[in-house]
């Protein structure tokens, strides 16, 4: 029961307005199923094949987020279902989510991963960039995506100030956004090791694995 025990615990830490993606990547369908039967409806998953693999299995009314690099040509498998993708980064990628929504009558919500970390490694936008998908034409007149927060990861690093400062900017950055009348109301920050100062700084979404699911 160590599953729903640190879920119960995480409920009873996370504000209401949160909402917690609980990371299963890498973890099986019983360890799914038990964080279900606590009552846990969103996970995320960073591979395409293995979210495809549980989705067929496990209940409907599951929802499924990204939340790892997508490329172009594995948004086909998952277009039927996908709840969030949190972490777009290109407006390539956009225009095949889009194409893909299309055939499925959907509309899938995105969020753009913006880069905040100190690290190279990590994927995602700059503020302008992000400002400059947003405003362009090619992205406007897509009809089968829609927009809806951003994403973030700060760097990883014992120094809870640089953590802090980096959320906090992603937070600035995502009120500068709404203020020009982009809807944006998910801002997904957070992770097992850094989720409390995510929320301090405004985050409204986690993404949290290893705290209850265990080490990977
Ligand atoms: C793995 C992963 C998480 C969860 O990490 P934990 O440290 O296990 O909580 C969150 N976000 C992304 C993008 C990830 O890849």
């Amino acid at each position: 029961m160590a599953i729903a025990d640190n879920l119960k615990k995480l409920f009873t830490e996370i504000p209401p307005a949160v909402k917690l993606i609980a990371v299963s990547k890498y973890k099986n369908e019983t360890e799914i199923m038990e964080a279900y039967q606590a009552g846990q409806r969103a996970f995320g998953e960073n591979l395409v094949q293995e979210m495809i693999r549980k989705e067929a299995t496990l209940p409907k009314d599951i929802e499924w987020h990204l939340i790892g690099h997508l490329q172009s040509n594995k948004v086909k498998y998952i277009a039927p279902f996908v709840s969030l993708v949190h972490s777009v980064d290109s407006l390539k990628l956009l225009q095949e989510i889009n194409k893909r929504a299309m055939q499925f009558n959907r509309i899938i919500e995105c969020l753009l991963q913006i880069h905040i970390a100190k690290e190279e490694t990590k994927f995602g936008l700059n503020f302008s960039e992000a400002w400059q998908l947003l405003s362009s034409e090619d992205f406007i007149k897509l009809q089968h995506v829609r927009i809806t927060g951003l994403m973030g990861m700060a760097t990883n690093t014992g120094d809870d100030n640089l953590i802090r400062s980096e959320f906090r900017a992603l937070k600035q950055f995502y009120d500068q956004v709404k203020s020009k009348n982009y809807p944006l109301h998910h801002l997904s920050m957070g992770m097992s090791s850094d989720y409390k100062i995510a929320i301090e700084e405004g985050s409204n979404m986690i993404r949290v694995g290893s705290l209850i699911f265990g080490e990977r």
